[in-house]
């Protein structure tokens, strides 16, 4: 930091910079946070400037993080740039906002699910693809698959305050069987373990964009697509069906409660 002129309030002249840590405990966690203050040597009023100010926040995260073994900004940063990734190309690879990566960037934490979705996308070049099964993410494209699930099931699996508890159990069928015969998924999806089966990685964010999403914007469905899809739904016809088997895959059973499942994982899929 550059040092600047700061006079003690008292009247003792240039007051001196001193660099400190602060032992403090933030979220129940004890962390030591380094900061910088001008002190002065006479009375021994401390004063920070305004840049210290705007910065604390961003350090105590920082030091929160490295406590509790999650990537810090500073790490996220320069992963990515070792990747020659942009915010925005990050963003795509996890299926989230750019406006989340550049949060985490600065001082917002971010959660135990989120941070391996991070380091999963930050692994390196097919680190991207076992996230995503080898296929940019496309919200129409999710709405396209579900469409094509609801003609062949003859049935609505989107509803209004929907928590996608069924129709992600179809899709991750539709991505995964996909993947393991066409080496590519149907829709980018990533996807999480969650008490409750495979879950479409941040649904909650996404579920409104996918209700609202034009399916006609979307690549269309393949023939062979279009057959896994039908395959999926016969051996599924009814929702707890799909919902059941989705509970046996083991590829889901052995990820920790938040985990990605990584489409490298398609060919032990025995459901379907
Ligand atoms: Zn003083």
């Amino acid at each position: 930091m550059k040092e600047i002129r700061v006079d003690c309030p008292g009247g003792h002249g240039k007051m001196v910079l001193r660099r400190a840590k602060k032992r403090m405990t933030f979220r129940g966690v004890k962390i030591i946070v380094p900061i910088e203050q001008y002190i002065c040597t006479v009375c021994g009023v401390e004063a920070g400037t305004i840049n210290q100010a705007a910065r604390i926040q961003e350090t105590i995260a920082d030091a929160y993080r490295k406590a509790v073994n999650l990537l810090t900004g500073e790490e996220i940063i320069e992963k990515r740039k070792r990747l020659n990734l942009t915010q925005e190309a990050l963003a795509k690879r996890m299926n989230v906002g750019i406006a989340s990566i550049k949060r985490w960037e600065g001082g917002t934490i971010q959660s135990k699910s989120m941070d391996h979705t991070l380091r999963i996308a930050l692994g390196g070049q097919n680190a991207g693809g076992s996230c995503t099964g080898n296929r940019a993410f496309s919200i129409p494209r999710i709405k396209l698959v579900i469409k094509e699930f609801e003609v062949v099931l003859g049935k609505h699996l989107l509803k209004k305050n929907d928590k996608m508890l069924f129709a992600a159990k179809y899709l991750w069928y539709a991505d995964m069987v996909a993947h393991r015969e066409r080496g590519e998924s149907m829709t980018g999806s990533t996807y999480a373990s969650l008490p409750y089966g495979p879950q479409l990685n941040n649904y909650k964010d996404l579920i409104e964009d996918i209700i609202k999403a034009d399916e006609s914007k979307a690549d269309p469905l393949s023939r062979e697509e279009k057959r896994i899809i039908t395959r999926i739904a016969m051996e599924f016809p009814e929702e707890r069906k799909v919902y059941e088997a989705a509970h046996k895959e083991k590829i889901w059973k052995r990820q920790v409660n938040g985990a990605i499942i990584p489409y490298t994982d398609s060919a032990e899929l025995i459901g379907v």
